[in-house]
């Protein structure tokens, strides 16, 4: 069993201890005596840092990538390199990543403090606290969580950390603990229970590295908010985090901001704003193109003249998109009772539309199935239209002046 120096001292970030287990299979690592570093547990996670061994003047610096729990209380080093010359019986100098440490201390302090705001607040108890690299949340057991329940509880959990009020770390019985009214137990049956005491705050059992004051956590801010299965999950970021994160924030702001020449509080009445431009616009260019493709049908009907009492249509675009020459296709065959079009573009994908006025023979659908095939493409429709797409917009000209003598040459009625 491995002796937790962080139960007793968070700031603890440099010892000594001596091997007790040496392993290089999965992975190189190491079992100290007694170690500062955390394990991941109870939501918190893991310590990085270095492991010093050899000559104490030019020692081996053996980087801790991760820490883990092992059966029988061991505490698992693992490291980035093989072990080598490192016994069980060596003395060794452990040192921990000092920001990590303030950085997960400040989290983990903080989660406790907003836990205890939303369970005086709302009586809304947290039945699960995550720890990710860059942001945390927890889970409340709550039915609803308005937006200004979020804030009280932000506001009451910034006012606590501001009172820099005395964190401490106390050990007590079950039998103790049980008339303590703890905000959180334990999971299993232990002898004894490692109590993290907010003053007049909160009291609850955890086995994490916290701050000796809240003023340590430096301040939360609640992110974003979303309903889960069993109630609601809140994510938020404290002390440099939280300042981390309103820079970013702000940064971002910023760069929309510049783009509207606004103010930053006005981007959103800016975005807006733009949007309905954009709906507008959308609307005039529907309506423009829909004037331009019977424009466009009443031309080519114009220029098109008869072959065996059908107009035969056959136009290849390269500045017009599928939705367009479908328009197109749709007016010629509505302005004219004997129109075949056998439409293609190549902007942006090589596509085809094939359609002819109704009542006419020919069947679009089969017709447009049977020349994607040929060109490695896919499409179908009704027998009136029909659509499709191709892999290359390649020999597409040749291909509908084929079809279109075809059709002029068949003998229908
Ligand atoms: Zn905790």
């Amino acid at each position: 069993m491995t002796t937790r120096l962080y139960y007793h001292d968070s700031f603890l970030y440099d010892f000594d201890a001596e091997v007790r287990e040496a392993t290089e299979n999965p992975r190189p690592a190491l079992v100290l005596e007694r170690t500062a570093f955390y394990p991941t547990s109870g939501g918190q996670i893991f310590d990085t840092g270095w492991i010093l061994a050899g000559d104490p003047n030019h020692p081996t610096k053996l980087r801790v990538t991760e820490v883990a729990d092992a059966e029988d209380g061991k505490v698992v080093h693992y490291l980035e390199a093989p072990v080598k010359n490192v016994q069980p019986g060596t003395r060794v100098r452990g040192q921990i990543d000092g920001a990590r440490r303030r950085d997960h201390m400040q989290q983990h302090s903080g989660q406790h403090v907003l836990s205890a705001a939303f369970v005086r607040l709302f009586n809304a108890p947290t039945v699960s606290f995550h720890m990710a690299d860059d942001y945390c949340s927890i889970d409340l057991d709550a039915p609803t969580l308005a937006k200004e329940q979020v804030e009280s509880a932000e506001r009451l959990a910034n006012e606590i950390i501001l009172e820099n009020r005395a964190v401490q770390v106390r050990f007590v019985t079950c039998d103790e603990a049980a008339n303590l009214g703890l905000r959180k137990l334990p999971p299993a049956e232990r002898d004894e229970l490692r109590l993290i005491d907010i003053r007049d705050f909160d009291l609850s059992a955890c086995g994490g590295t916290h701050v000796a004051q809240t003023g340590q956590i430096g301040c939360v801010l609640l992110r974003k908010v979303e309903k889960v299965r069993q109630g609601w999950r809140v994510e938020f970021v404290a002390g440099q985090r939280a300042v981390a994160t309103a820079r970013r924030d702000f940064t971002a702001l910023t760069e929309a901001a510049a783009l509207f020449s606004a103010h930053i509080y006005d981007v959103p009445q800016q975005v807006r704003k733009s949007l309905e431009e954009i709906r507008v616009l959308r609307r005039q260019r529907e309506q423009s193109q829909e004037e331009l493709a019977a424009a466009q049908a009443a031309t080519l009907l114009a220029e098109t003249s008869e072959t065996n009492g059908r107009k035969f249509v056959v136009r290849n675009f390269t500045d017009r998109d599928l939705n367009f020459i479908k328009m197109l296709a749709q007016k010629l065959v509505r302005l004219s009772f004997n129109a075949v079009a056998l439409l293609a573009t190549t902007s942006p994908q090589p596509s085809l539309v094939f359609a002819q006025s109704a009542g006419q023979p020919f069947d679009m659908g089969a017709l447009m199935k049977e020349t994607v095939a040929t060109m490695g493409g896919r499409g179908g429709g009704s027998k009136d239209m029909a659509q499709g797409g191709v892999a290359s917009g390649e020999g597409l000209d040749p291909k509908l002046s084929g079809i279109a003598q075809k059709l002029a040459a068949a003998k229908v009625p």
